[in-house]
């Protein structure tokens, strides 16, 4: 096999160019680095380390060396000249980086000699040129086949949901390559030459979606072999996973989701009738035509996104309609609209042009780490619907519609549910959702709770086998769907009462708000202090609304989110400043910055990562980045001249961590000469820190238990991966157990525990957290008075009862139902 070396100015940039092709080729696939000149983070290029590669990489087929730019070339010629009795020939690419890796991996792994592989690495360009529609870029040798008789046809059909991206691409590439035969390919009813198959370019090039049919010819010794291959392919979703062959659940089933939004509900089953697939269904006017219909598309999907967005505020209130103004920016957005009105310049019909641009686009989305913004894919794609809906619309018969004649109460089943559909949801019509795919933090969840719709999501591909009018239970509180109930009056029965619930909750929660800005006193008097968690000073004034004693834990981070450069210390100052002074002399614990993993800011080049989770997040980046955080904490510092500040630090691990925070803060109280107290906690939201909290209790004011990590690093479950929904589902015994280890050890050393994960809004978990000795929680604002409720008047003696139950439980379920019935209890003894 053809070795590959990737040299570049930066070993960062060369691992991850080697890890992005090594997805699309055979581990015995030698792909070598030659990156920077060997000391770490020092950009630059060595022969010496190019040589070194071309020697791993060599074999009797040669190496092809892909190199970056400037001296780049000069170190990979220096080292073919210094090469001595190289035992394969070797040959340097003029082609990019990027893609003639990945193009040459793909080839390379399928068995091609030296010169395919070059060859399919020169027009590795073409790639991406088709997919934008840069025509004028398209052709390269790599995308001209052949012309040969078949010995062999087929039809493969893509069903795989993102179509033939580049890995189900690379897999076609390789499969074809294992074969003596000869394949070309083209989409089936396009006019277009069949291509070769052993190139990624050409197959990539396709611009095959979920839908589309391929024609397959293949000719030579093996063609059948090779044919049969493909089609074993094409059924295993290109590698992606099969097209999932679902039998309707059996009667009684009870199907597990994710519950997005509370209550239960019942009704028929109604299937939403999915778009059909986007086939051209017209050829393309002019240009010109096809520009002009474009734009006045986009005029009538602004027209209804805003028309939607004054609906949902006048059902639901301003703050959810907000979600409707990303969509028209989305609108004017020319990441969506340059692509498209390219394809259109290279002849696509308008609204094939849109959609095109728009699954792009969300494909970019979709690959972004953070989950919450790989959700917004979503979202891209419901703005695509609009306008190819508006498009349609204009120039011949639309999308079918709903059949919505008759007036049945209904549970909505989709594959996964847009914003907008949700937002045109029948309140009076539709009882509940049930969806196979999304999660509660989707703007189509957030939709649906302030709709007050019940839904569970996540609920796997099953429930779309569910046949229309089939009677189902949702509960969208425990995330459960139940498939035609056997006992179907019980079922009613438990809707009733699940409404009777609803209506006393409702009338709970107007009574909570009423009391939002009174103390949680437990019966004894004990004040458990109730703050909130904020990212903005809009969050600060929310928090005071609802009644807040303070913010808890203020997520820096978030403030420095979209920017391309991190403020300097004056402004973060006067950005604090504000949060402050909104807080109206409350305490403001200030959380230092808590960029990585699942937070990436754009203002900080933080390397790949194999294990982000797991990596350099936290104060890790801090202390890695001393001058950031001296900033932060002058910041910090200056305003708490002025204003209550306390200090937290994220996902402290270690004992020395703090000691080289508190060293940075002298410094920073030197520099700016601010004398005043400060208090200085940590965040435990890693065992290790829960485990050695009586090391650490000497050199803090406090701790504060972030839930959400502590429970991802305890139970070795990704947050925000739904298929582990179970093992994150919270109060884990486990977790409670590390959280009285921590107040065991704060408590010894006179030190206060608070919680500032999500456990600390959830009433049921609220009790037990008291009951286990925590004194502040610390929540989303809008939870706060339910939770106040919920603590008003409990006997801390049963919450400590409570809590030590629930650390025996064997389940999180287990854990919370000892929360559930102290609250239901007191809730009793309070109603007396
Ligand atoms: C936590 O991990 O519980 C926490 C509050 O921090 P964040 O959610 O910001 O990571
Ligand atoms: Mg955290």
């Amino acid at each position: 096999m053809v070795g590959i070396v990737v040299v570049s100015h930066s070993d960062a940039l060369a691992r991850g160019v080697v890890a992005l092709a090594r997805e699309m080729s055979p581990p015995e696939l030698a792909l070598e680095v030659a990156g920077g000149i060997g000391e770490a983070g020092v950009l630059g290029t060595s022969a010496e380390l190019v040589g070194a590669a071309i020697e791993r990489a060599m074999s009797a087929d040669g190496v092809l060396v892909l190199m970056d730019l400037g001296s780049a070339l000069m170190s990979a010629e220096l080292a073919v000249e210094l090469l001595e009795g190289a035992s394969g020939p070797v040959r340097l690419s003029a082609a990019p980086l990027v893609e003639g890796t990945v193009a040459a991996a793909a080839s390379a792994g399928g068995g091609a000699t030296l010169e395919q592989v070059a060859a399919e690495a020169d027009g590795a360009l073409a790639m991406k040129s088709a997919q934008i529609g840069d025509a004028s870029a398209g052709a390269s040798g790599a995308l001209t086949a052949p012309v040969a008789s078949a010995d062999a046809e087929a039809e493969l059909a893509v069903e795989n949901e993102l179509g033939l991206h580049a890995r189900p691409a690379a897999r076609f590439v390789e499969t074809v390559g294992r074969f003596d035969a000869e394949v070309l390919v083209a989409r089936a009813g396009s006019a277009a030459t069949p291509v070769s198959a052993r190139s990624l370019t050409n197959i990539v090039a396709l611009g095959a979606r979920r839908g589309d049919r391929l024609r397959v010819r293949s000719s030579g010794p093996q063609a059948r072999a090779a044919l049969a291959a493909l089609q074993e392919l094409a059924v295993g979703g290109f590698g992606d996973g099969p097209p999932v062959p679902t039998a309707p659940p059996a009667a009684g089933t009870v199907l597990r989701g994710v519950a997005a939004s509370r209550g239960v509900a019942g009704g028929d089953a109604q299937p939403l009738v999915p778009s059909a697939p986007l086939q051209s269904r017209r050829d393309a006017a002019s240009p010109e035509d096809e520009r002009a219909l474009l734009e006045r598309a986009l005029d009538g999907a602004r027209a209804a996104v805003s028309a939607d967005r004054e609906r949902l505020r006048a059902r639901a209130g301003a703050g959810e309609a907000e979600i409707f103004d990303a969509h028209l920016a989305l609108l004017d957005d020319e990441a969506l609209l340059e692509p498209a009105r390219a394809a259109i310049g290279s002849g696509a019909p308008a609204e094939l042009a849109i959609a095109d641009a728009a699954e792009q686009l969300a494909a970019v989305y979709r690959r972004l780490e953070n989950p919450l913004l790989a959700e917004r894919a979503t979202d891209v794609l419901d703005v695509g619907r609009r306008i190819v809906a508006a498009v349609t619309a204009d120039c011949g018969p639309s999308e079918p519609k709903q059949n919505d004649n008759d007036s049945q109460y209904r549970i909505l089943v989709a594959d996964e549910l847009t914003p907008s559909q949700t937002a045109g949801l029948d309140r009076e019509r539709i009882a509940g959702i049930a969806t196979a795919r999304g999660s509660a933090t989707a703007h189509a969840a957030i939709i649906a709770r302030a709709l007050g719709i019940p839904a569970v999501v996540g609920l796997g591909e099953s429930i779309l086998a569910v046949p229309a009018g089939t009677r189902l239970l949702l509960d969208g509180t425990g995330g459960t769907v139940t498939i035609a109930p056997a006992d179907r009056a019980g079922a009613e029965q438990a809707v009733a009462d699940a409404e009777a619930r609803s209506e006393r909750g409702r009338a709970q929660a107007a009574a909570a708000r009423e009391h939002a800005h009174q103390p949680a006193l437990l019966a004894g008097g004990e004040q458990i202090e109730i703050f909130a968690n904020a990212g903005s000073l809009a969050d600060a004034q929310l928090a005071v609304e609802c009644g807040a004693e303070g913010v808890g834990l203020l997520r820096t981070e978030f403030l420095f989110l979209g920017r391309a450069e991190l403020p300097g210390e004056d402004e973060q100052a006067e950005t604090l400043r504000q949060i402050a002074v909104a807080l109206g002399g409350r305490p403001l614990i200030v959380r230092t910055l808590d960029a990585g993993a699942d937070k990436p800011l754009p203002a900080l080049a933080l390397a790949a990562e194999t294990n982000p989770f797991l990596g350099v997040r936290g104060i890790r980046v801090g202390l890695r980045n001393p001058e950031l955080l001296a900033a932060q904490l002058r910041a910090v510092l200056r305003v708490a001249a002025e204003h209550p500040l306390k200090l937290m630090l994220p996902m402290v691990a270690t004992v020395a961590e703090v000691v080289a925070v508190r060293e940075l803060l002298e410094q920073a109280r030197a520099q700016t000469g601010v004398t005043v107290g400060i208090e200085l906690g940590i965040m435990v939201e890693v065992p290790a820190a829960a485990l050695m909290a009586a090391e650490l209790a000497p050199h803090v004011d406090f701790f504060s238990l972030g839930t959400n990590d502590l429970t991802q690093y305890t139970m070795a479950a990704e947050r925000g991966n739904a298929q582990l929904e179970p093992l994150l589902a919270e109060p884990q015994p486990a977790v409670l157990r590390l959280v009285r280890a921590t107040v065991a050890a704060a408590d010894a050393h006179g030190r206060w525990v608070g919680v500032c994960g999500e456990l600390a809004g959830d009433p049921a978990a609220a009790v037990l957290l008291t009951g286990l000795g925590v004194s502040e929680l610390s929540m989303a604002p809008r939870l706060i008075p339910e939770v106040k409720q919920a603590l008003r008047g409990l006997e801390l003696g049963r919450a400590r009862a409570a809590a030590a139950l629930a650390l025996e439980a064997t389940s999180a379920e287990g854990a919370r139902a000892h929360g559930l019935e102290l609250l239901s209890g007191s809730l009793r003894a309070a109603r007396r």
